[in-house]
């Protein structure tokens, strides 16, 4: 399109291009929502794409909800038409991991919230319990014989001895060490952040020495989950929308996805231009295809 090129589009070119696409894949946190309130008008555009029969999923690195949750919270919020297989989150992705590429044989460690351990359990892999005894140190801790991963995510609950009992297991060379997303921090309201899983796998690496495999955003893994469930998939036909360059427009143009940046959430388009102007080509792989201020722009797109 003559349109395409880190620039706002509108109206008929919105138009030509939802047209154009048959398959669409929504981050979460800034594009359909902030925190516990949808964006104005993201209920109507993804119940839109859905009746017109476009394939839709949602992708997103926030790795504290089983996918059951987001379903609900999807019809809690009007999107009345979101299904369980349209979700793909970190915590899920990294128990498809777990299970069907490394095919772990033994306990996994996990450093995150309840819902990525449920996330686990449901695949069938087994997690390293919880120590809640009080006087739990890494002096007199115990420390199970069979960790075969150690598996990174946002955990609110974080102690030093989880980190102390983390650096321990991947001290074994065999032990996996992987991260369900490797994000900085996420925005909060009222100026405050939220310090993202990557700065616990930065801690993490720092202590052992070792790179943490990525599954999350801009990971390509998220696609592969994605391409063998809905099979004959086009990454041509598709287009990713998210609020972040680092994650988001990364992961599409990881998976040869045309992106699409929406400025309702993480990164401004002055951003984006300075990535295209860098002279650093790896640079350019931050820069949207598209830019628009709102998911609520493509409604325009629907009326006859
Ligand atoms: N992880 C956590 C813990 C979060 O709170 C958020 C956003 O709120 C995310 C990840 C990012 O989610 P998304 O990829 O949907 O933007
Ligand atoms: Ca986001």
């Amino acid at each position: 399109f003559a349109f395409k090129g880190c620039q706002k589009i509108r109206g008929a070119q919105i138009r030509v291009l939802l047209e154009a696409k048959d398959f669409f894949l929504f981050d979460c946190d800034g594009v359909i929502w902030h925190g516990e309130n949808a964006i104005t008008g993201a209920a109507k555009v993804v119940n839109a794409l859905i009746r017109r029969g476009k394939n839709v999923v949602f992708v997103t690195n926030n790795s504290t909800r089983p996918r059951e949750n987001y379903v609900n919270k999807f019809t809690r919020l009007g999107f009345t038409d979101v299904m369980l297989d349209q979700i793909f989150s970190s915590s899920y992705c990294s128990a498809l991991y777990l299970r069907d590429v490394v095919k772990v044989r033994g306990q996994v460690f996990v450093i995150g919230c309840e819902g990525l351990r449920l996330e686990l359990l449901e695949a069938g892999i087994p997690c390293v319990e919880e120590d809640d005894d009080p006087d739990a140190t890494i002096y007199n801790c115990a420390l199970a014989p069979d960790v075969k991963a150690v598996l990174v995510g946002h955990d609110d609950k974080l102690t030093f001895l989880k980190l102390a009992k983390a650096s321990c297991y991947l001290r074994d060379p065999e032990c996996l060490f992987l991260a369900t997303d490797n994000d900085p921090w996420h925005p909060l309201s009222g100026g405050r952040i939220l310090p993202g899983s990557g700065s616990l796998t930065a801690a993490l690496e720092v202590a052992s020495g070792r790179k943490a495999t990525v599954i999350g955003k801009p990971s390509r893994f998220m696609f592969e989950c994605i391409s063998s469930q809905f099979s004959g998939i086009d990454p041509a036909q598709c287009l990713m929308v998210g609020d972040r360059l680092e994650t988001d427009m990364l992961f599409g143009s990881n998976c040869g996805l045309d992106t699409m940046l929406t400025l309702t959430g993480v990164s401004q388009i002055e951003e984006a231009q300075e990535y295209r102007s860098s002279d650093l080509t790896t640079n350019h792989s931050y820069v949207p295809d598209y830019v628009v201020d709102t998911i609520a722009d493509f409604l325009p797109a629907f009326e006859e």
